[in-house]
């Protein structure tokens, strides 16, 4: 690995901690790989404790644990403690499912800061189809033992086109709970998202209908609920200033220990992705070929390169550029000066145009994909993990009950 010239990159302020892709649930909005064998060895207790401290030494602050459904690990406790006690914020992100009062108790004790949840909807019956099985109910005895412990609670819900419409029953459904914050997230279009996207892109009435939702509600619930709305960028002309630059502030450690300068970016073939089995996580930030591919302005090309706006957004998201042209250093066809935008505001509209029930939803599957924990030596001992080229996120896509990625949003 190389450092390149000139001033050295900022230190990393976030984790993405995703301990596993497997998860109980089968939400068609899943930002997960689509394909995950690449996935198949898990990184041990000890992994994760090793690089939690490495972490904390490089300067981060906060981890985030993630998934897939991260209380499907039953070290989970272990690792938050080891993450408390190094001094690291720790939030969980997840679906729910398995949060019982005890292993609650337990995890608040080895110094849990904060717990999302994710919710499909506010209408049971419809939250269990978009999960793919009854769910709901957990989730929200979930959230009850969250607020009972005393714990900052965020609901987490991903807008498409079947729930946008009742956003505002997702925001009474936050109130009910008595959360801190809800993500109302339109859907990011990776991994199994974009498989779906035909069926999931909200329309534009849809969207300019949520809007004044949103803002009276802010109004309204200021200072008791924090709504957080995160926008359907594929609609809006200017690019997301995606993770505030490329390794410049957050980094994301998959379950087979793959360091990402995105969730989404295993995708992008010969990124010269560097798993934690090969060296330690600072080498892997300042050096590798993945974190500094397109780190500042200098690979930019036209017209992002002689662009007044290339310090705000860094040319938009490179998984969406590589996704919607193949090229992840072109600028991303969200942006209304991208020779590809044209292209893809046709691709929206036709989506769109189509009936919501004419396309059927994919849900997530992990069938085929046997999941395990292998216990793996420490770098430099020769375990031939190697030097990942990036996983084959399937349909071309590539995480945070964001939504949960998405759930970042996944869970
Ligand atoms: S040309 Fe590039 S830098 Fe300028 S607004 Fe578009 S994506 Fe952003
Ligand atoms: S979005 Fe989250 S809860 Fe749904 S399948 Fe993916 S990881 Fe599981």
């Amino acid at each position: 690995m190389d450092r390149p010239q000139g001033e050295p990159p900022d230190r990393p302020l976030g984790m993405l901690a995703e301990l596993t892709y497997r998860c109980p649930l089968r939400c068609a909005y899943c930002s997960n790989p689509v394909a995950l064998d690449a996935y198949a060895d898990e990184l041990s207790l000890a992994d994760w404790c090793r690089v939690l401290t490495e972490a904390r030494e490089l300067g981060v602050l906060q981890v985030h644990f993630s998934g897939g459904e991260p209380l499907l690990r039953g070290d989970l406790t272990a690792i938050v403690a080891h993450a408390h006690a190094l001094g690291l914020y720790t939030g969980l992100v997840t679906g729910g499912q398995a949060l019982t009062a005890a292993r609650l108790t337990a995890l608040a004790a080895a110094g849990l800061d904060h717990v999302q949840i994710s919710v499909q909807s506010a209408d049971a019956p419809e939250a269990d189809t978009i999960a793919g099985r009854p769910a709901h109910r957990r989730k929200l005895a979930a959230a009850a033992l969250v607020k009972e412990a005393g714990l900052p609670l965020t609901l987490n819900a991903v807008l498409h086109r079947a729930t946008i419409g009742r956003a505002g029953a997702l925001i009474e459904l936050a109130e009910r709970l008595g959360a801190d914050r809800l993500e109302l997230a339109n859907a990011q279009y990776y991994g199994w998202a974009l498989l779906n996207r035909r069926a999931l892109l909200p329309t534009r009435e849809q969207l300019a209908a949520v809007e004044p939702v949103i803002r009276a509600a802010r109004e309204r619930l200021a200072g008791r609920l924090e709504i957080v709305y995160v926008v359907a960028d594929l609609y809006e002309g200017v690019p997301k200033p995606c993770m505030h630059g490329w390794g410049s502030r957050q980094l994301t450690v998959t379950p087979n220990g793959d360091v990402l300068p995105c969730p989404a970016a295993a995708q992008i073939p010969g990124l010269g992705v560097v798993n934690v089995a090969r060296a330690r996580l600072a080498d892997i930030w300042f050096d590798s070929p993945a974190f500094n591919r397109f780190r500042g302005t200098g690979w930019m090309r036209e017209p992002c390169r002689s662009c007044a706006r290339k310090e705000i957004d860094h040319g938009g998201c490179r998984c969406q550029a590589f996704q919607l042209t193949g090229d992840a250093s072109a600028t991303d066809p969200v942006c209304a000066l991208s020779p590809h935008h044209a292209a893809l505001a046709e691709a929206v509209r036709a989506d769109t145009a189509r009936a919501a029930d004419a396309t059927p939803l994919v849900p997530r599957t992990d069938t085929r994909t046997r999941i395990r924990v292998r216990h793996r030596k420490r770098p430099g001992a020769g375990t031939g993990a190697g030097t990942s080229g990036g996983a084959d996120g399937g349909t071309g896509n590539g995480v945070p009950d964001g939504a949960e990625a998405q759930e970042k949003t996944t869970s």
